[in-house]
């Protein structure tokens, strides 16, 4: 009898261990168990940031949505390979083409600004590696990114095949995308002036999140809300420093 339950334990442990075996064996799946720790601990960090700068963010926190949004995007791929270990590592990196994916805190900083319902029709300036992008997906309709450089775009627009709501388009994103415009909400992830463009393709009751200020400075983290009236108005919250936002 004894004999018998440790056999059938021992068969149980190998089935587990198998079963294991296969899941590591997919690429999907190898590649978020792989990464799973240091994503948890990603998301660790950035709550402690959310609570650290909570002066500054006019009280903004970490909903479950935006969480969920980021611990289910596989940061790990939208960094250069030899990055991938430190792919979930609170501070930005380089991506080439001296540009930088944003930093864990301040892509969730930005996307929670944004306080999204599900249905917006959003505009980012900044595709960069795709991962802001690849974060909105889920908590809006649609992404419209646009990048300036040309080799970033494509290699973006390939990386986020599998997000059907994402659309990358290469072009100067101070002129704005006209052709889709009005925006819901528009997220400016360079650093310069409040391009006049986004302002008009901005819809009434939009908000638009951008860093404003002087470019390769310190700049403020802005929120810009367009009333149903189209009137403007404008809140810094946390200082940040951003690449440069080109105006051509
Ligand atoms: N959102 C990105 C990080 C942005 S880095 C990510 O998640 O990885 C800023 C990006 O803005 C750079 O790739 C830079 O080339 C791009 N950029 C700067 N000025 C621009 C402009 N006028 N139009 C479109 N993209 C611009």
């Amino acid at each position: 009898m004894r004999r018998q339950l440790m056999t059938g334990l021992f068969l149980l442990l190998s089935m587990i261990a198998s079963a294991n075996d296969q899941d590591k064996h997919s690429p999907e799946k190898k590649g978020l168990d792989d990464y799973e720790q240091q994503r948890q601990h990603m998301m660790r960090e950035i709550r402690r940031d959310f609570i650290e700068t909570a002066s500054h963010t006019n009280g903004l926190r970490l909903s479950k949505s935006v969480a969920e949004a980021l611990n289910s995007t596989p940061r790990h791929r939208f960094v250069p390979a030899h990055l991938r270990e430190i792919a979930y590592a609170n501070r930005p990196l380089n991506i080439g083409h001296r540009q930088t994916i944003s930093q864990p805190f301040i892509v969730a900083l930005m996307t929670e600004g944004l306080q999204l319902q599900g249905c917006e029709n959003i505009l980012e300036i900044g595709t960069g590696s795709g991962y802001q992008a690849a974060v909105l997906s889920p908590l809006c309709k649609q992404v419209y990114t646009i990048e300036i450089v040309p080799e970033l775009a494509a290699s973006a627009r390939e990386r986020l095949q599998p997000w059907n709501n994402i659309e990358v388009v290469t072009g100067n994103g101070y002129l704005g995308l006209p052709e889709h415009a009005p925006f819901d909400r528009i997220i400016v992830t360079a650093g310069g002036d409040i391009p006049p463009a986004l302002l008009e393709q901005l819809a009434p009751g939009g908000k638009m999140i951008i860093p404003v200020g002087p470019v390769s400075q310190i700049q403020f983290l802005t929120v810009i809300d367009k009333s149903s009236d189209g009137k403007i108005t404008q809140d810094s919250i946390l200082p940040v420093r951003f690449v440069p936002l080109r105006q051509r």
